[in-house]
């Protein structure tokens, strides 16, 4: 079966990529340049090479972006759509943010209504906890049933434009398919930080995404006097189990137009520091000091993820197990 997975140079779609040809799906991946495409299908063994295609879409915010890619290849079966802008270079928050995150997805779904409208079974969105957080009033436990509110004020104010950019991109996927009720339907994924094992085919650690930073940021000696605040963000989840239930919840029926959590545990950057610490001994002194502040809150909301671990069976890495394997990657990356 063919799967058409948008961003493939991205840090998640690359971990879905790797799992989908492991499952013996086609795939034909967007990319920016042909050299991202070539880059991609090198980075895997000669014989799966054939399973991987790539089409060109520079920029997902244009009207139509989608509208040749999808035309030409009318055989889709399902699509993954995870490209996104995820990053702290924010000049223009509607130019670099909410246009691409918003446009791009209602742009792909318009697109697979016109050429493709009745051999695509289900769209995938990759979204966020973003949508379902709401950080100025936490819940007690969230669960999917709870959605995260922004005014646009707030979307194009500055901080918020992020969280923005996944809660008004997630409703209009939804209210996309309530409007126009075409023959595929929707599920979104809605993971918190993501961490794990870079892209196998990332130029350098320079290039390295958005939420693998503090790791890196760590093994480099960056945080060796200072730790950096956590953030406001204390859930992780590792990138494989994330890859894990983009393919889940292609293959499940019931997973129709359902939106899922996908958390493995709390973590906090001393926590993360603890645990290089004990694989690495060596790294004692680049690494922020053993008894740095841990900015963990003494109070925190919780999360329910029993729906993802029932219905898509999902088994959550923990911290070390993600933490260690991304810096073994990274190590070797360096
Ligand atoms: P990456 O930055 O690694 O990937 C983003 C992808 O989107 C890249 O392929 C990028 O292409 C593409 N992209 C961004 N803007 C455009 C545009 N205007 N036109 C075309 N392509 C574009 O991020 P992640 O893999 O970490 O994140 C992917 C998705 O997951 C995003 O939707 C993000 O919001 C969501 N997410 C991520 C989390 C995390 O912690 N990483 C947590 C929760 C959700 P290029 O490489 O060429 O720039």
């Amino acid at each position: 079966q063919l799967v058409f997975l948008t961003g493939g140079s991205g840090f998640i779609a690359s971990h879905i990529l790797e799992q989908l040809l492991s499952n013996d799906y086609r795939v034909i991946v967007t990319v920016r340049s042909a050299l991202k495409g070539d880059k991609i299908i090198s980075s895997f063994p000669e014989d799966t090479r054939k399973d991987i295609s790539y089409e060109i879409i520079e920029d997902i915010a244009q009207d139509g972006a989608y509208d040749e890619a999808i035309k030409s290849n009318p055989s889709i079966d399902y699509v993954i759509h995870t490209a996104s802008p995820y990053h702290h270079n924010l000049q223009d928050p509607v130019k670099d943010f909410l246009d691409p995150a918003i446009k791009g997805t209602t742009g792909i779904l318009h697109s697979i209504l016109k050429y493709a409208p009745t051999s695509v079974k289900r769209v995938l969105l990759l979204s966020s906890t973003a949508t379902i957080l709401n950080p100025s009033n936490h819940a007690k436990v969230y669960t999917e049933e709870i959605y995260g509110t922004t005014t646009w004020e707030e979307a194009i104010g500055g901080p918020l434009t992020y969280r923005a950019s996944k809660i008004y991109s997630e409703r209009a996927a939804f209210e996309f398919i309530e409007k126009e009720k075409p023959a595929f339907d929707l599920v979104t994924l809605n993971p918190s930080l993501v961490f794990g094992p870079p892209p196998k085919h990332l130029a350098s650690l320079d290039a390295l995404n958005t939420s693998n930073h503090r790791l890196r940021d760590m093994i480099l000696g960056k945080m060796r006097e200072n730790i950096a605040p956590t953030g406001p963000v204390h859930i992780f989840v590792d990138v494989r189990d994330v890859a894990t239930a983009h393919i889940r919840a292609l293959q499940i029926p019931q997973a129709s137009m359902q939106r899922f959590m996908i958390v493995s545990d709390y973590f906090s950057n001393k926590r993360i520091a603890d645990t290089i610490r004990e694989r690495y001994p060596q790294l004692k002194d680049i690494l922020p000091a053993e008894d740095s502040l841990d900015d963990f809150p003494e109070s925190i909301y919780g999360f329910d993820v029993s729906k993802s671990k029932k219905m898509l069976g999902i088994e959550y890495r923990d911290l070390k197990t993600c933490v260690n394997d991304a810096v073994e990657a990274m190590i070797s990356q360096v």
